[in-house]
């Protein structure tokens, strides 16, 4: 039989593994194990839609048999097995390809466990030996098949000889080293250690033939020294209960932590657990994590939020999506229930009174654990809010705002007076008591924000700025109008319902007097401008530029830059500080120059455009006219 080769990807991404990127070998034995429970399941699933099969639990079982003499372990399953094909597909490539490419560019610590995160369980198994054989039979088959392999220079199939449906893989292990003792993995007493570390609660029994002693027969009677006999006897080491179903108060944290990374391939702990339990129209348990950092395929079309669903601790769904909104679709976890039935389609389930019920309580229970994070654990919550704050501002705005006062608690803005992360709450409860709005400002970064003319006076007046910096925000706060009845206001409306009854009085004087002279200077405009007037809030700057109407500058960057580019416009109005000493300039101009002041208002006019990131018409004209002035 010819030997094949690995793909040359899966050939290096081999190397790195068995060489480098795992320093807890041990972890092996988890994988193979996952994988045998998997191939249980699968069988498991077909029983369920196929009468002929019957489902013996009994018949169910994963054994360890290690063999000191000829140094192998071997890892027996019942379960679906693998027909040739499957053994050549499932084990011939590693992995998909992004996931290579995946490590590189996120240069990631040696030690991380990428190993379950890829799909690369099986490999894991060359952490240990040097040489790994697979026989396996597949249901309904009747032949089987042995593939072998020394690692990465590929792998051989032949057929073989094998009684029972399922797998059996044979680790030879490894020499031991100064430093490495794969020997361990011979010993009983260290395999039944690991299976409770990493599998005890996998659902089928995890059976081993363990020696034991016990006093011979007839010689433990009083006053002899009793002789002692080994013997050998079947044990289960796992205790098959799953962590959810078992009581709370017995749990601790590392117990739900090691749950989580280990079942949803996560290399951090989570940032939450939830752990819940209903009784009630339906009951259900709920365990519930919020990872600490998105993961890499997360804003991807390939991600598929859901959550797994058991029923009675047998899963019967590994994503259903039905049970998250899109903007929790983040949270990973499972449901158990005892009410739904086993044999469940999917199509059904989208219909489950049941199941929307549940998916009801859960939506609810994680948002009044992010509250709760939000006010009590905020260091958290900020993390979680970087990595997922998108989503929910998504939330806020998705089908026309539905469920904009279920998540407008949650969403968090950067402040011009604390300088950090702020709900709306906070802010609603920090305004002044004359403060008639909340008042927003949109750009890039917030320290550009920060810098620009149009927020100094509401500053001034000693008002808290929402610094929006993300594309989606100005479309949130659109979408919500109001907090708590307090209006939105961007600090480049034209009204900014800043000026007191004399002060608006001013204004109107101040526009009647220099009428001519905005007119003009309009005209110098053309198009670009709506109209020209005098600033009330304006301080150091001498002009800027603001919106009129209802889209805003901001708006319109983010809608000309889709790509179904639809050339948005919002309508300008230049502004100009009447206590700058510009405008004493420009009012001598109006006398003297009118030919100057035109080319005045253009470089006024493109510098106001630059302030705000919006791009000028004619770079080159506005240089020359600089030049000109200086
Ligand atoms: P993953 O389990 O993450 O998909 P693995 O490399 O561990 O990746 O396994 C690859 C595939 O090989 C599995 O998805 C499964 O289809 C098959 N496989 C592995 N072990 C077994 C087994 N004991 N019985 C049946 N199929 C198996």
């Amino acid at each position: 039989m010819a030997k094949k080769k690995f793909k040359s990807e899966s050939k290096r991404l081999l190397d790195l593994m068995i060489n480098s990127i795992y320093t807890h070998k041990e972890i092996f034995l988890r994988e193979l194990i996952s994988n045998a429970n998997d191939a249980i399941d699968k069988l498991y699933y077909l029983s369920l839609k196929d009468e002929n099969i019957t489902f013996n639990r009994d018949n169910f079982y994963i054994r360890l048999t290690p063999d000191k003499e000829a140094r192998t372990l071997t890892i027996t399953d019942t379960g679906i097995g693998m027909s040739r094909e499957e053994l050549e597909d499932n084990l011939g490539t590693i992995a998909k390809s992004g996931s290579f490419a995946f490590k590189k560019e996120n240069d990631m610590e040696q030690d991380v466990d990428i190993i379950g995160q890829f799909g690369v369980g099986f490999y894991s198994a060359f952490m240990v030996a040097d040489c790994v054989t697979v026989k396996s039979k597949a249901y309904g088959s009747e032949e089987a098949y042995v593939w072998t392999s020394k690692g990465a220079d590929g792998y051989e199939i032949d057929t073989c000889d094998k009684a029972e449906t399922g797998t059996e893989i044979i680790l030879y292990l490894k020499a031991d080293t100064e430093d490495e003792h794969y020997s361990e993995f011979l010993e009983t007493y260290r395999l039944s250690e690991l299976v409770k570390k990493y599998s005890d609660y996998i659902k089928y029994p995890i059976k081993m033939l363990t020696e034991k002693s016990r006093p011979k027969e007839g010689t433990a009677e009083e006053g002899k020294t009793p002789e002692y006999e080994t013997y050998y006897e079947d044990e289960t080491l796992n205790s098959m209960i799953p962590i959810w179903r078992k009581n709370k108060n017995e749990l601790k944290q590392e117990d739900y932590d090691q749950f989580y990374q280990d079942k949803f391939h996560d290399f951090e702990k989570p940032l939450k657990t939830i752990h819940t339990s209903a009784d009630g129209a339906v009951s259900y348990t709920a365990l519930l994590f919020l990872p600490a950092r998105a993961p890499y395929d997360y804003y991807t079309k390939e991600f598929q939020r859901g959550l797994q669903l058991y029923s009675n601790g047998v899963l019967i769904m590994d994503k259903c999506a039905d049970l998250l909104p899109d903007y929790f679709g983040f949270v990973k976890g499972l449901v158990d229930s005892a009410d739904l039935s086993l044999n469940i389609s999917r199509e059904m389930l989208q219909h489950d009174r049941q199941l929307k019920t549940i998916a009801a309580h859960i939506k609810k229970k994680i948002k009044n654990e992010l509250l709760n994070m939000l006010n009590n654990d905020r260091a958290n919550y900020e993390k979680l809010y970087e990595s997922f704050g998108r989503p929910l501002k998504f939330g806020v705005y998705d089908n026309f705002g539905m469920e904009k006062d279920f998540l407008k608690d949650l969403i968090l803005f950067y402040s011009s007076s604390e300088k950090k992360l702020v709900s709306l709450d906070e802010y609603a409860k920090r305004m002044k008591e004359e403060q008639k709005y909340i008042y927003y400002a949109c750009g890039e970064d917030t320290a550009k924000i920060d810098k620009l003319p149009q927020t100094e006076l509401v500053k001034e007046k000693g008002y808290e700025i929402l610094y929006l910096t993300e594309d989606v925000d100005e479309f949130v706060i659109k979408i919500l109008g109001s907090y708590e009845e307090k209006e939105f206001k961007s600090v480049s409306a034209s009204d900014l319902g800043l000026k007191s009854e004399e002060e608006a009085k001013a204004e109107k004087e101040t526009k009647e007097e220099n009428k001519d002279l905005f007119d003009f200077m309009k005209e110098a405009l053309g198009d670009k401008v709506k109209e020209v007037k005098a600033s009330t809030r304006l301080k150091s700057h001498p002009v800027c530029i603001s919106s009129v109407g209802e889209v805003s500058l901001e708006m319109e960057k983010v809608l000309n830059a889709m790509p179904n580019n639809q050339k948005i416009h919002a309508d300008r109005a230049l502004e100009i500080n009447i206590s700058h000493p510009v405008f004493e300039t420009i009012k001598t101009l109006y006398q003297t120059d009118k030919e100057k002041l035109k080319k005045y208002t253009g470089v006024l006019y493109d510098s106001a455009l630059l302030i705000e990131g919006l791009p000028i018409e004619d770079p080159v004209a506005f240089s020359n006219h600089v030049c000109d002035l200086i």
